[in-house]
């Protein structure tokens, strides 16, 4: 290759990963693999190092992705906020070592290997103990502000405990915690069934899902997605030094802090060490209730990383190690459709069976027809699947050029595959859905989610009794369960007078569940367990429920906008009202029910109290105070009402000043509301 060959390949490489990087960073939404995009990175980098005329400083091979958003306010970062430089097999790991040792001069070095969480870095600023700022790593020397999504993140403390400064040698007044942000596997699996049955696009992985959220601008909708967080560095800010020898001393003074750690580190001396401890950690992989991509490892002597320097790119006293994706290929041998329990027709890829990650996969899920549009899949195609965050596999690519001449196309349905009413998409969404509420396809599938242990609790009302009782004709839908007749159960093939007493009984004990189980019970769409516990500790009963405005259930803990309107439209629907009504009328819902409690956070004065927010805070932002007090457990609502326990008042209040004195609710100003948060042991920062 020549020069001008060797230029054009590389404009080419640099304006295709632009391409990717745009997609990966800014909007969350890859359309390639990791391990594909490693591997136009990989080119870039031979060709420049081959060609050292083409090298340049703006290269992707040279800085960091960028994921800055003009919509956040940022911030210069204390120390460049860098990458890990990537390796794929162990000969480089053991060049990675062999380089440590020599530049180092030590015959031994001792290393950490910990897992490599898939999120989005974070920087949190602890100052005098105090959480005062949160960066994401933008493009690597500043970062976006987004202090009030990280407080909502569990396990992120507002402050440090008493007496944190001890237990670092160098004593910092400040210091800033780096870690990885991320989404559990069950947060995502719950969140991604909750968007298919909303017939909302799915979010494609953890990773971008943790991305997105974190750019969110509602602090209360971030905290509704439930995202987790794993530290691994601390350093002192201002001048100050943490004073801490070892990483391994670094991960347990994290602990010690009170900020959430992976348990997983091992300690290693050489590359066979190292490789052992890969080994192990990738044996663990499937297990985990989080994504990892790979293993970190690190120089555990923290004193030899200054010496070691970094790049602009990576630091060199770390490697990361990624494992292979687990892909497999099979072929399509027919697509089959899924009505959920909301009407949302999926369609699902029953394939050959493949040995893929230690199980044997014969389904793949589609999610929706623009998808097998993107992917132009059709019947009888090769395909690679592969096994993400998701319970099922997906496929990740098809093999067009194995395609068979009798393929088939796979348009969307006309018609409900169950119930033959027509099909319909409405707008804005992705889904097909079937209209029919009494389609038997969503009957059954009500009926089981009804029955389930978290749910109404019905034993003996699994998949295949739900079948029968439908195919009988015994019920037709939730209201019918309340009417059985134990004869008439009994008399089905598999049935008895004991079985069928039993599953009377279930259905009679129902109604005496706690008040968040029934409201889970009722399939409201986007209402998890979680959810449903919120709105059961805000809304005495049914009735309650039902009358709730949707501006007043955002200010519940974990209810975003979106959540409030989809929940509330689904109650004021008449065929909904009409079932509410039977279920009050046969006894399982009660127009007040017991109260449940909420598991909320430390036991303040804020925990379920009711704020209002007004005028300007010198401290923080609304936004952030909002966060705050959604965290301590109290509610906040828009307007005043007699509901309100206190008004927040800052500077300039305006018309909800007036209105709080007339009715008689507390007035905070600033100077109060800081001292309330400092009394509670809260600081809030300022
Ligand atoms: P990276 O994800 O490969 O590794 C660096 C990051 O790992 C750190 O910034 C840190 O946030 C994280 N990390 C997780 N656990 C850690 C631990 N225990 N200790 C230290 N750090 C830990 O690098 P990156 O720069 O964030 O992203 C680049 C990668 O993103 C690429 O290698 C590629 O895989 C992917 N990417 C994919 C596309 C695509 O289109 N698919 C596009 C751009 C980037």
């Amino acid at each position: 290759m020549d020069i001008r060959e060797a230029r054009e390949t590389a404009t080419a490489l640099r304006a295709q990963i632009a391409r990717h990087d745009e997609l990966y960073y800014r909007r969350a939404a890859p359309e390639i693999e990791d391990a594909e995009y490693d591997a136009l990175v990989r080119r870039l980098a031979e060709l420049e190092a081959a060609f050292p005329e083409l090298a340049d400083g703006g290269s992707p091979t040279a800085r960091v992705g960028d994921d800055s958003d003009a919509r956040f306010p940022s911030l210069p970062h204390s120390r460049p906020m860098i990458s890990l430089q990537n390796s794929y097999d162990l000969a480089e790991v053991a060049a990675f070592d062999e380089r440590v040792r020599k530049e180092t001069g030590r015959a031994d070095v001792r290393y950490t290997v910990e897992p490599k969480i898939d999120g989005v870095a974070l920087a949190l600023r602890y100052q005098d103990g105090v959480l005062t700022t949160a960066l994401t790593r933008g493009d690597g020397r500043s970062g976006d502000v987004v202090t009030a999504n990280a407080l909502t993140i569990a396990g992120v403390p507002p402050r440090l405990p008493p007496r944190w400064r001890e237990r670092l040698p160098g004593r910092p007044r400040s210091i800033e915690v780096r870690g990885e942000a991320y989404l559990s596997l069950p947060r995502f699996r719950e969140l991604n069934r909750l968007r298919e049955e909303a017939g909302q696009p799915l979010l494609a992985n953890p990773r971008n899902a943790t991305a997105g959220t974190l750019k969110t601008l509602d602090p209360a909708a971030v905290a509704a997605r439930g995202l987790s967080l794993f530290c691994y560095q601390i350093l002192g800010l201002d001048g100050d030094e943490t004073g801490l020898a070892t990483h391994r001393d670094e991960m347990a003074a994290l602990g010690e802090l009170g900020l959430p750690v992976n348990g997983f580190l091992r300690l290693a001396e050489g590359a066979a060490q190292i490789a052992a401890h890969l080994a192990e950690l990738e044996g663990l992989r499937d297990g985990l209730d989080h994504v990892i991509d790979g293993a970190v490892i690190k120089v555990d002597e923290l004193a030899l990383h200054p010496s070691l320097g970094a790049t602009a790119k990576a630091p060199r006293w770390g490697l990361a190690f990624k494992y292979a994706a687990q892909e497999a290929t099979t072929r399509v041998r027919d697509v089959v459709l899924q009505v959920g329990r909301t009407g949302v027709i999926t369609p699902v890829a029953e394939l050959e069976p493949v040995l893929l990650g230690g199980t044997t996969v014969q389904r793949a899920t589609l999610h929706n027809w623009d998808e097998i549009a993107r992917k132009d899949l059709r019947v009888g195609d090769t395909v690679v699947v592969a096994k993400g965050g998701e319970i099922i596999p997906k496929v990740v690519r098809v093999l067009v050029g194995e395609r068979p001449a009798d393929a088939r196309a796979v348009p969307p349905p006309q018609r409900c595959p169950v119930c033959a009413t027509p099909a319909v998409r409405p707008e804005g969404e992705v889904a097909v859905r079937c209209p029919n509420p009494l389609c038997p396809a969503q009957v059954a599938r009500r009926l089981r989610h009804f029955a389930g242990r978290d749910a109404a609790d019905i034993e003996g009302l699994g998949e295949r009794g739900v079948a029968q009782l439908l195919e009988a004709g015994l019920v037709r839908d939730l209201p019918d369960l309340f009417r059985l007749d134990a004869g008439a159960v009994a008399a089905l093939p598999g049935w008895a007078e004991k079985s069928a007493a039993a599953l009377l009984q279930g259905v009679a004990r129902a109604s005496a569940r706690p008040w968040a189980a029934k409201l889970f019970a009722l399939g409201i769409p986007e209402v998890g367990v979680t959810t449903a516990a919120a709105l059961a500790a805000a809304y005495p009963g049914i009735a309650a429920l039902r009358a709730a405005d949707p501006e007043g259930m955002i200010a519940l803990y974990g209810v975003g906008g979106e959540m409030a309107r989809k929940i509330t439209d689904f109650l004021a629907r008449e065929d909904v009202g009409r079932l509410l009504d039977e279920l009050v009328a046969l006894g399982f819902l009660l127009p007040v029910e017991a109260a449940t409690a909420v598991a909320a956070p430390a036991d303040t004065w804020f925990r379920g109290r009711t704020f209002v927010l007004t005028g300007t805070l010198s401290t923080r932002p609304r936004s952030e105070a909002k966060a705050l007090l959604l965290r301590l457990g109290a509610k906040v609502a828009g307007d005043v009402s007699r509901k309100t326990d206190a008004l927040i008042a800052g500077a300039d209040p305006g018309g909800k000043l007036d209105r709080a004195r007339e009715l008689g609710v507390e007035v905070l100003d600033e100077e109060a509301w800081l001292q309330r948060l400092r009394r509670e042991g809260v600081d809030d920062g300022a």
